[in-house]
């Protein structure tokens, strides 16, 4: 019987409200983890299963979330159920053409989604692929944090890939030093260390990526892909550093998923054979795209590869 290669995403799905009028919201589902998982089914090809690892509820929204992910190709077998909780939600404010955020995600499911150590290991070492970010880790218990480092660890030395985006988000943390600790550890566990610049420049203080990238190394990290918007996308590993200019982008309206976009279509194609430079430009390609309209999930990119 064939069964699939996994690339399994973990993290946070939440219901978004987005503003449609006067006092009007449409709702939708959206997160960092969830837009690459997104992504990455729509660039992998069908040998590869997209699945998506977190904890609903069993109320209709949650239900409505499932429906969502499997409308959208994504696995939703390693899903945990829980009876007491339901999704967490955020709302778009707009202010003068300007967006923020109100949250309400404290006592998210999600926040379980590690709770289950046998589960979350057995799901981890199933999969080929295991990405996460820099957010699934913010809003687990800090115990938990522990069992989710534990469980990469043995994935990959079962032969499991890990790849990670630190996207780093202090308000989700207790304090910034304990999330540029955990981050730190987290990506000496991995593959593949995927962050925006403007992140670790603010936080870290790096002065360049190629000073990311090198601390990453440092940190034990396999390869380390530093995006940084328009400018040069910094690639490095233990023997060899590059950069590679992005093409221009006519048209930016909305940058949200640029950086989890550009993440799916680089894993995607290094994971079928390709080198670096064709991931590059894969990821670069569709983040390109994806920044030219409005929202995370853009659904006018099928196929991957054509306008
Ligand atoms: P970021 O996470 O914002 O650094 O962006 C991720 C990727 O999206 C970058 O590496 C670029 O490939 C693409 N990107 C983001 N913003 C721009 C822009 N203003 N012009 C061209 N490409 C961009």
């Amino acid at each position: 019987m064939f069964v699939p290669k996994t690339f399994l995403a973990v993290g946070e799905c939440m219901v978004e409200m987005a503003p449609t009028g006067e006092g009007t919201y449409k709702m939708g589902f959206a997160g960092d983890t969830l837009n690459t998982a997104w992504y990455a089914r729509k660039c992998l090809p069908d040998s590869w299963s997209v699945g998506y690892l977190s904890a609903v509820g069993q109320d209709q929204v949650s239900g409505r979330m499932i429906d969502f992910l499997k409308s959208s190709g994504i696995d939703t077998g390693e899903m945990r159920t829980l009876g007491d909780r339901t999704v967490g939600l955020y709302l778009i404010q707009l202010e003068g053409g300007e967006r923020s955020f109100a949250y309400w995600r404290s006592q998210s499911a999600a926040r379980l989604l590690a709770a289950d150590r046998a589960h979350l290991e057995q799901a981890m070492r199933k999969a080929a692929l295991v990405y996460f970010s820099g957010i699934s880790l913010a809003i687990l218990p800090e115990s938990d944090r522990k069992v989710f480092l534990e469980c990469l660890k043995i994935a990959r030395s079962g032969g499991t890939q890990i790849a990670f985006d630190p996207n780093l988000r202090p308000r989700l943390w207790e304090d910034a030093a304990t999330m540029r600790e955990c981050v730190t550890a987290a990506a000496g566990l991995c593959d593949f260390v995927m962050p925006s610049f403007e992140d670790e420049f603010t936080h870290f203080k790096d002065a360049t990526p190629q000073e990311s990238a090198e601390r990453y190394l440092q940190a034990g990290a396999g390869m380390v892909v530093v995006k940084n918007g328009s400018e040069e996308v910094v690639w490095a590993s233990d023997r060899d550093f590059r950069s590679f200019q992005p093409g221009p982008v006519p048209n930016v309206v909305d940058t949200t998923a640029a950086g989890d976009s550009f993440n799916a279509a680089f894993l995607a194609t290094f994971l079928a054979g390709g080198d670096v430079v064709a991931s590059v430009e894969a990821g670069a390609a569709l983040a390109g795209r994806v920044i030219q309209h409005r929202g995370a999930l853009v659904p006018c990119l099928e196929p991957i590869g054509q306008d």
